[in-house]
């Protein structure tokens, strides 16, 4: 295929791709193949001929589709969403037609000079104060590893990187139970050791930290001679949306002189909305803040927004050229690669810019607000069905419920089936948590085209199977 092929077979994505979108009601939501049914039709070995393109994109149809799990099907109300609006599909292909890789200012500097403004515009339009600064990370498991970086080179007064970490006193990080597993890892690989994360424990309706457990902690580890280095805090944690008060957090945090990173994968796109801000009151105290614009904003994956307070830390951290230190925005150039873990990056902030400009903040905002009205009244609904409960309430569009009729002799299995059976029926797609020590099943709405019709057919769907299991 050359160049010259281009038109014809992009004209054709072109019109898959709104045939595609204009059938995914029609389609089941989560794949329904069998483990292996994909790979057994792909052929051992890669063909030593080149084939047709026609054909290539034929076997595309025929043999990738169907094991696709339909992430902008708007009953997807699985995880959380993955969005991807088709003002940031277009930005994307004309990313991927240049294809630069934009690690210096001067291997694009529109990529870098966008990606100051549209962070810019980000950040005033989340509500942030003026001393964060944004960079574009690939995921926000990746934020969260530079973050997590930065508390330990600042507790060992730089010297983790040059010297490693045996010799030194633990270190010690803080978070409560309800972070998201990429806190894990980032701990691991930062050398910190899983022993030394301690788990916070949580309070109140929105399960967050308790603060003077926090303080506590800290201090027993200062009296047995551990470094505590820094806290992570979340709003809007994975299994069920636990918000933890940030300000009284970033206050422990600062008395003991510590770092904080904030985790607002999902949570923080909502923050649009000066409405939903108060479940991450004090934020403009955190030294980090990510939020996930790849997951409920609009832009596909990946495009991860972090925002930190003093941009030094993080290039003293990860700059593999100290002397960029001395000239960080003396020359007005910035290299983002000093901002991150991978040297290489894409251009992400044309998507984000598409995306602003085609919908607006006012455009982007009402989508959000209507996911949150619609799973509420889901969540009343469901709460009066006969032999439904709700768990966990709504945080954003994030609720959790269980079907509990009386006499069901063990519900955790009960609703293991009903998740399964309304996965395999198709409608619809929801996974389940555990909350309060139960199994429960996770609702949340956040599909970019998604309507108030097909949140209220989650309700039907559910009611519906439920009632067939309970005659099994
Ligand atoms: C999704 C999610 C993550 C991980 O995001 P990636 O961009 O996939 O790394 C981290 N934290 C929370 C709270 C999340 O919801």
């Amino acid at each position: 295929m050359r160049w010259s092929d281009f038109p014809k077979w992009g004209r054709y994505v072109a019109d898959w791709a709104a045939e595609y979108h204009a059938g995914l009601r029609a389609r089941p939501v989560r794949a329904q193949t069998k483990p292996g049914e994909i790979a057994a039709q792909l052929g051992a070995e890669a063909p030593e001929e080149g084939h047709p393109v026609e054909e290539v994109i034929a076997d595309f149809e025929r043999i990738v589709l169907p094991g696709i799990t339909h992430w902008q099907h708007p009953r997807f109300f699985a995880y959380f969403p993955s969005n991807a609006a088709p003002a940031s599909v277009l930005a994307e292909f004309f990313t991927t037609v240049m294809a630069p890789q934009c690690m210096l200012w001067q291997t694009s500097p529109a990529a870098t000079e966008m990606e100051t403004r549209v962070m810019d515009w980000l950040r005033h339009a989340l509500g942030l104060p003026a001393p964060f600064h944004g960079v574009i990370q690939a995921s926000a498991s990746e934020a969260t590893l530079a973050a997590v970086l930065t508390m330990r080179e600042k507790a060992l007064d730089w010297q983790g990187n040059a010297q490693g970490l045996s010799g030194q006193p633990r270190l010690r990080v803080y978070a409560s139970e309800e972070v998201h597993t990429s806190i894990d890892r980032a701990i691991w690989i930062a050398g910190i050791g899983a022993e030394n994360l301690v788990r916070i424990p949580t309070q109140g309706p929105l399960r967050g930290m308790d603060p003077a457990a926090l303080d506590a902690a800290i201090k027993a580890d200062l009296a047995a001679g551990h470094l505590p280095a820094g806290v992570i805090a979340c709003t809007g944690g994975t299994g069920t949306g636990a918000c933890d008060d940030i300000s009284a957090v970033c206050d422990v945090a600062a008395a003991h002189g510590l770092y904080t990173h904030v985790d607002a994968a999902w949570a923080g796109s909502a923050m649009l909305c000066e409405e939903f801000r108060g479940l991450w009151e004090g934020v403009e105290k955190a030294d980090s803040v990510v939020l996930n614009p790849h997951k409920w904003m609009g832009t596909q994956f990946d495009l991860s927004a972090h925002f930190v307070r003093a941009p030094e830390d993080l290039t003293r951290t990860l700059a593999i050229q100290p002397e960029y230190l001395k000239t960080h925005g003396a020359d007005g150039i910035i290299n983002y690669s000093e901002w991150s873990v991978p040297l290489g990056r894409r251009f992400r902030a044309l998507k984000l810019w598409f995306l602003f400009r085609t919908y607006g903040l006012e455009g982007l905002r009402g989508r959000l607000r209507n996911h949150v009205q619609w799973s509420e009244e889901l969540c009343e609904r469901l709460r009066a069905a006969p032999g439904f409960e709700i768990v966990t309430e709504p945080v954003l569009s994030l609720f959790t419920f269980r079907y509990a009729p009386e006499g069901a002799s063990d519900p955790d299995a009960l609703n293991q089936r009903l998740v399964e059976a309304i996965n395999d029926d198709g409608r619809i797609y929801l996974t389940q948590t555990r909350a309060e020590g139960q199994l429960v099943i996770r609702f949340q709405a956040g599909q970019f085209d998604c309507t108030r019709e097909d949140v209220m057919m989650a309700h039907d769907v559910i009611t519906e199977i439920a009632t067939t299991l309970q005659e099994s």
